[in-house]
């Protein structure tokens, strides 16, 4: 399903078990997060009807490495991919973006703050903190994911925009 969120930014949520891929059309549309594998020809079809191409993706901005948001890498050959390892890098490439490092539901955690809106992926799913993602998972931190909210309770942004839909 394809929801616009902005005037620049739409997103793709599916209907098998996925996280969201956002589309931020920028001066090239950027993808924040891929989904899962399962989701592949549910998101070629949503960029299809956004008028984007595959190739035409030259930047993929990662909320973290886990499988139902890096599934799809494959599909975009041109995409440079930005993730926790490289955020200098993406604040460097997109000045608008500004990257929060956010660990505990996993050590590679990021949100990514864009104007008024927050990509939160796996950290935090309402602006209320009442849904957070899981910290039983072996590379997750609980005490770490404490501080993470911390931080972002202080964040000031008008839209939240989460790695899956509660
Ligand atoms: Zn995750």
């Amino acid at each position: 399903m394809i929801k616009q969120i902005t005037p620049n930014i739409w997103q793709l949520s599916f209907k098998t078990f996925s996280s969201c891929v956002y589309v931020v059309k920028n001066l090239e549309p950027i993808l924040i997060d891929t989904g899962s594998k399962e989701v592949e020809s549910e998101l070629l079809k949503n960029l299809k009807e956004l008028y984007i191409e595959p190739e035409d993706i030259t930047s993929i901005i990662l909320t973290h490495n886990h499988y139902d948001h890096n599934g799809n890498l494959n599909l975009f050959q041109n995409a440079k991919i930005y993730s926790f390892i490289n955020t200098k890098e993406i604040e460097k490439s997109f000045p608008d973006f500004k990257v929060l490092s956010t660990p505990g539901h996993s050590h590679d955690s990021i949100c990514i703050l864009y104007e008024d809106v927050l990509f939160s992926g796996d950290t935090i799913f309402d602006k209320n903190h009442n849904y957070i993602g899981r910290t039983d998972l072996p590379e997750s931190n609980p005490k770490a994911m404490k501080q993470s909210l911390e931080k972002l309770k202080n964040l000031k942004y008008k839209i939240l925009c989460p790695g899956h839909l509660i």
